[in-house]
């Protein structure tokens, strides 16, 4: 199977299943906008809640709000954003579709890599143990140009990025000869700048309408709140807030499904700390958020690291923890030390001072900032990406089933009795009415027990317990697990204690 085949088998998969529909889709739908169904919502919230609980339970020091979307429309001339929240785009004139000029260029790099890969990959195959394939790189003459390609292209990328000098990027675009995937024409405009905040009007009467920002990010209501929970939570540096909720960008190429939407949602944390210090918390943000990916039991070699080339207006550092989703290695949450820059802002725009006063050396200073900021649902995407399996049984059969880590999955028990009869099902409702004060469950009796099994398998319930003759003699049940399909005698009284050991937030977060 190929990744793009296995990219849209998940997408209706998703579908399928009731975790995620196209927005307004009775209407032929809205691009880039999707809703969450029945089981998407309660995955969506046990991802929020998981990292929630991170930041705001397990630290003394973080505290949780939950600011506004509409916000004064200073903050984001303060913020930068009116005038720099730009993306670059260029048109072709043939087929008159838009694209990020950057994302072309980034794209057409990615091709010179796959080339090169592609190379090393026949000589592995050719020479076989012999391989050396640093000496191959270096001196195989196709490789060497594709890779002296590569750079050069790759510098003049980055230099032409750093200097906002549009002209340079629409020359790469021709120069490179990088043609229009629809059309497959060079017929390029101009590249220009596109700010991406979407603007609406408040007010009731037209004359007296103003006309606000729907944010772009929540990290600003952080920083336009600092005063407030640095006052009233009596708060020490370092200290953090956290939030989470909706952020809209009006995107210019929405593609990929949930991972680049026009309204998504974003879990944010800005960690205050003292000027000069920012290094060594940033480096502190990286492991910790690292941690908590891997605490999930996806596999390290899914995530990588990436360095930031072009630093923000704001940022003096920043790095970008990637996965691989079904197109290749891609953003799922940043890592920003944002130094002192939006707090200045605000105290410059507001006329409030923003500072935090030492009382150990009697100063006052305005603090440095780490942020991490992940959005939602890539996160999600990323979960069903890796979750998504089609396995073989030993059997001979096939089941898909949705790995999804256990302590997120949206339904947790299933609740299946053998047959419809013989008081079964009346037994398992019974069963079931004790567990759903603990449990998300869902109740199961149609068709055999073997589809029943696979249903649940497909929609990623990590424990189906089954209620059969046996139960009304000694009071067990079996409890069968997803990923091993392995099947347990258990007494009644046992299942909420068993599933809630499973499914502890300590042994995955515990530090
Ligand atoms: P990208 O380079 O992919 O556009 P970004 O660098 O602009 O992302 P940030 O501004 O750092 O993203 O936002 C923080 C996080 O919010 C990202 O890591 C991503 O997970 C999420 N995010 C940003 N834009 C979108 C979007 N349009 N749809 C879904 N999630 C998004």
């Amino acid at each position: 199977m190929t990744r793009e085949e296995l990219f849209k088998k998940i997408i209706s998969h998703a579908k399928e299943y009731g975790f995620i529909f196209p927005s307004s889709e009775i209407y032929d739908g809205l691009a880039a906008v999707y809703d969450y169904g029945q089981l998407g919502s309660l995955l969506k919230n046990n991802i929020r809640d998981y990292w929630w609980q991170s930041m705001v339970q397990l630290h003394e020091n973080i505290v949780g709000i939950d600011s506004a979307i509409f916000m004064h429309p200073t903050i984001w001339k303060a913020s930068g954003h009116v005038d720099a929240f730009n993306d670059i785009l260029i048109d072709n004139k043939d087929s008159k579709k838009r694209y990020r000029a950057d994302m072309l260029i980034e794209e057409h790099l990615a091709k010179i890599e796959d080339k090169i890969n592609k190379e090393v990959e026949k000589a592995t195959k050719r020479f076989g143990e012999k391989f050396d394939r640093k000496m191959f790189i270096s001196t195989n003459p196709r490789v060497v140009e594709y890779k002296n390609k590569y750079d050069t292209v790759k510098t003049r990328f980055a230099n032409a990025l750093n200097n906002n000098d549009l002209k340079d990027l629409k020359n790469i675009i021709e120069e490179e000869k990088i043609v229009c995937p629809v059309s497959g024409t060079r017929n390029w405009t101009d590249v220009r700048q596109f700010n991406l905040m979407f603007c609406v009007q408040m007010g009731s009467v037209t004359d007296d309408t103003e006309t606000i920002f729907l944010r772009p990010e929540t990290a600003q209501g952080i920083f336009v709140n600092f005063l407030n929970v640095y006052k009233t939570g009596r708060m020490k540096i370092p200290f953090g807030i956290a939030q989470t909720g909706k952020a809209f960008r009006n995107e210019i190429v929405a593609r990929q499904f949930i991972f680049r939407m026009r309204e998504f949602e974003q879990m944010e944390m800005q960690y205050f700390v003292k000027p000069g210090e920012e290094m060594k918390w940033f480096e502190y943000w990286k492991t910790t958020r690292k941690k908590w990916h891997l605490s999930l039991g996806i596999p390290e070699q899914k995530y990588r690291f990436h360095d930031h080339e072009k630093l923000s207006h704001y940022a003096n550092a920043a790095t970008d923890i990637e996965f691989e989703f079904p197109f290749g290695f891609k953003e799922l949450e940043g890592i920003h030390s944002r130094t002192d820059f939006d707090l200045k802002q605000h105290q410059k725009y507001s006329g409030k001072k923003l500072q935090f006063f030492d009382a150990e050396t009697n100063e006052s200073y305005v603090p440095y900032v780490i942020e991490t900021s992940i959005g939602l649902d890539r996160m999600f995407l990323a979960i069903i990406s890796y979750a998504y399996n089609e396995e073989k049984l030993d059997d001979g059969t096939e089941r898909i089933v949705f790995h999804i880590p256990h302590i997120l999955a949206p339904i947790k028990i299933a609740v299946l009795p053998l047959v419809k009869r013989d008081g079964m099902p009346e037994k398992a409702r019974e069963i079931m009415g004790n567990l759903i004060y603990d449990f998300m469950c869902q109740y199961d009796e149609k068709d055999t027990i073997g589809r029943r099994y696979r249903r649940q398998d497909a929609i990623g319930t990590p424990y189906c317990i089954t209620i059969d003759q046996q139960t009304f003699e000694d009071n067990t049940v079996t409890i069968r697990e997803r990923d091993t399909m392995k099947q347990e005698r258990i007494s009644i009284s046992k299942i909420s204690e068993i599933v809630k050991d499973k499914l502890n937030f300590k042994n995955n977060l515990g530090m």
